[in-house]
């Protein structure tokens, strides 16, 4: 394939630009480019809403559902823009996950119900999957949800809930069969998480920052309108939603920014009185992961350009989540391995986003600040949205018959 850029899309990515250095928040922009996780309603939803205005806010969706129908290279550079300029992520939940289930198996009246909010962050969602005894073995999930007359009563508990503190609404797997073979039993269900028997408690992360929550569930009621496609299906929503996520999760730009990160404090940081990034251990680390990251990006267009190949979707989507997974946490390791010794205070005072202004003082240069609290928030990414095991098992058995 042709990865040269034309002059269509040289002229899109200077509009991006443009557009992002014209509508951008400064504030927003310095919290996110420390590695904060966007705080709800000040990054996340004013976002957002300035994306939506714009017709921007979902790149992937199609076009009737409010997608601004992109080339897949318009959507890698318009990310590629938005990472350079520090614009926070959005809704992951929301615009990635949940809508694309919407817009695909859901019926006209959830579409028009859950669509326009979604798209411009009007409500913001939670993903109630995971259960203490339900992680990678999804399918022996335990919540209940009984049909009584035109409600389900949902009982049971979902941990590990990204953003579910501040979430309106989730879209939860439940069992409404346990008669039948384990996946058969399992529906979709849209929850207003401001519903009486809702509980939601924080699990506080060891970089200190909060954003994963336990969601405990007292004969919760939930009209069965808010059931997605068909009842016992849910599985097959939940398997295309997490192949989604997974496409989705190489990260390519995010690693690009620290790796750069990493490249600018070497410049600056003296190893035996000479820049270290002059030292050839370094060095030959930096342009290893390099190398890595580049040949990742190729193959990430190459899927998203629809390029054949051999290996079942599901299967490259997990190899590009593995890999994209493992460099995320080399990047962030290589950058907080530059500081030294500075490292050691690089998470210090960093779980509060607002105070991102002080918390670089005197002593820390710009790039310093939330070093250390990005390596270690990156040891999770080999966990969530299927643990890299799990996915070296379905890679195996789907790519390599094994
Ligand atoms: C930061 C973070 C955010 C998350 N956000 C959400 C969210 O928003 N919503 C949600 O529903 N869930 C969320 N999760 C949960 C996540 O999806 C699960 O943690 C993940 O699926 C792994 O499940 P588990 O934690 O139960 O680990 P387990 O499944 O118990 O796995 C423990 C270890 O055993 C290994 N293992 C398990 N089975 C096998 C096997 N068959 N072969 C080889 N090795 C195996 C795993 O790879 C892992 O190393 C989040 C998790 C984290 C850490």
């Amino acid at each position: 394939m042709n990865f040269s850029y034309s002059d269509a899309e040289r002229a899109f990515r200077a509009e991006v630009r443009e557009f992002l250095a014209a509508h951008l928040p400064p504030a927003m922009a310095h919290r996110h480019a420390l590695g904060f996780h966007p705080l709800p309603q000040a990054d996340l939803q004013d976002w957002n809403r300035i994306l939506a205005d714009k017709g921007w806010a979902a790149p992937h969706w199609p076009v009737e559902h409010g997608g601004p129908g992109w080339t897949p290279m318009q959507r890698h550079i318009f990310e590629e823009e938005c990472r350079e300029a520090g614009a926070p992520d959005l809704s992951w939940q929301g615009l990635r996950l949940c809508g694309p289930v919407i817009y695909t198996f859901g019926n006209e009246e959830q579409k028009a119900r859950f669509l326009p909010p979604i798209l411009r962050g009007d409500f913001l969602l939670a993903q109630g999957f995971s259960e203490p005894n339900a992680g990678s073995d999804l399918a022996s999930l335990k919540t209940s949800a009984v049909r009584e007359g035109d409600h389900y009563i949902v009982n049971g508990q979902k941990t590990w809930s990204s953003e579910g503190h501040y979430a309106d609404w989730g879209f939860f797997l439940v069992r409404t069969d346990a008669t039948v073979k384990p996946q058969r039993g399992i529906s979709f269900l849209m929850m207003d998480l401001r519903s009486p028997g809702v509980t939601v408690r924080p699990i506080r992360m060891f970089n200190g920052m909060h954003y994963v929550n336990e969601i405990f569930l007292d004969n919760v009621r939930v009209p069965a309108e808010n059931l997605v496609g068909e009842e016992g299906a849910g599985w097959r929503y939940a398997k295309f939603l997490l192949d989604n996520e997974r496409t989705s999760s190489a990260f390519i730009h995010f690693s690009r920014h620290w790796l750069e990160r990493a490249r600018a404090i070497a410049l600056r940081q003296k190893s035996g009185g000479t820049p270290l990034i002059e030292s050839p251990a370094f060095a030959r680390r930096l342009a290893a992961v390099e190398i890595e990251l580049r040949a990742l990006e190729y193959s990430v267009l190459r899927v998203l350009t629809h390029e054949p190949t051999s290996w079942d979707a599901t299967a490259v989507a997990s190899a590009l989540k593995v890999r994209g997974s493992e460099i995320q946490q080399k990047v962030t390791e290589l950058a907080l391995d530059a500081l030294g010794w500075q490292g050691l205070r690089a998470i210090e005072g960093f779980d509060d986003p607002l105070a991102a202004e002080t918390v670089q003082n005197s002593h820390w240069p710009a790039d310093v600040a939330g070093v250390g609290s990005g390596m270690l928030q990156t040891r999770a990414v080999t966990i969530y949205g299927g643990a890299k095991e799990v996915q070296k098992n379905i890679i195996s058995r789907l790519a390599f018959n094994l």
